[in-house]
């Protein structure tokens, strides 16, 4: 069952105060806030995050704790750029969580592999903590995730931790000279993926990045006999009320907001390759 996060008498709109309790800026456009939001949720779904006056962006939640949620931001414009003004024991509003994430309890047993390109690998994130919180109940967990370049690279804390407890595949699509020590592979994630992933058996894959990426991690994904139900990708659209009235995040009788930002891909197929 997906998680609301509100009790039915309260207003699932009114976005509530919450304090900031870490800031940590990832790279030069992105950074995490730690929220002492105290909610259940599901990987993969995303809250409503708002600064009065400024404006509200929906963020996918990239931690798996009842305590406090994190969020990964790239600045992009007017709000984006606000909330990167965020320090710890500020105020910030949030409402949710909202959406349908990734589907854990149903693929349990299964092997797991995460692909993430750039920012997309922030609500993947999300799940990767739920696995570890789970660890029994999945199989051989690989993580494939692309940067553009070494200063792109966030999560880099979590990756050294990543490298422990997963078979980790990181590579940026480039890496000019000089600029940052970094010893990792420079090509394009996909590499990684043909090279690595061997047979489609017992295994499902999520991914999330720009949807180049995504178009390409399929068509190898489907060479090597993966089956579309396999496959989970996370759907970003231009979204205002994120509780499936205002339409903006419609593409076909779907709505992004309440029947995803996750979807199986043979549900969403069609629409994604018009
Ligand atoms: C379900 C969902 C989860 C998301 N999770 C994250 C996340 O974890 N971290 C993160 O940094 N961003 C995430 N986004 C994107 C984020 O919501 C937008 O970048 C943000 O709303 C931009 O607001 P702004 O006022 O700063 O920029 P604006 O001035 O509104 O926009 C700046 C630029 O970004 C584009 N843009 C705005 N909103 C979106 C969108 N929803 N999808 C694609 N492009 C957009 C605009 O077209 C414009 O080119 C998510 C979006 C959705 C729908």
């Amino acid at each position: 069952m997906t998680n609301t996060g509100h009790s039915q008498e309260e207003n699932p709109l009114q976005p509530r105060p919450y304090r900031v309790r870490e800031y940590y800026r990832e790279t030069p456009d992105t950074f995490t806030l730690t929220i002492d939001m105290a909610v259940d949720h599901d990987p993969g779904q995303f809250v409503q995050v708002s600064l009065p006056g400024i404006g509200e962006s929906p963020i996918s939640i990239c931690s798996d704790s009842r305590k406090f949620i994190k969020l990964n931001i790239r600045e992009v414009g007017r709000v984006t750029r606000e909330l990167a003004g965020l320090r710890k024991g500020d105020t910030v509003f949030l409402r949710g969580p909202y959406g349908k994430g990734y589907p854990m309890e149903q693929l349990r047993g299964n092997d797991l592999i995460i692909v993430g390109g750039g920012c997309g690998i922030a609500p993947l994130k999300g799940t990767i903590d739920y696995i570890e919180n789970h660890r029994e109940a999945y199989g051989e967990v690989n993580l494939f995730i692309g940067y553009r370049s070494p200063k792109d690279i966030i999560f880099s804390r979590e990756l050294e931790e990543w490298q422990q407890k997963y078979h980790l595949h990181v590579m940026v699509d480039q890496n000019p000279a000089g600029e940052f020590c970094y010893d990792g592979r420079t090509g394009f994630v996909t590499e990684a993926i043909r090279e690595k992933v061997q047979d489609n058996r017992n295994k499902v894959v999520f991914i999330c990045g720009p949807p180049v990426m995504m178009r390409a991690v399929i068509g190898i994904l489907q060479e090597k006999g993966f089956n579309d139900d396999q496959i989970f990708v996370s759907a970003e659209r231009l979204m205002f009320c994120a509780i499936g009235v205002c339409c903006h995040c419609m593409i076909k009788g779907k709505f992004t907001c309440i029947d995803g930002p996750v979807f199986r891909y043979d549900q969403i197929k069609e629409d994604e390759q018009e």
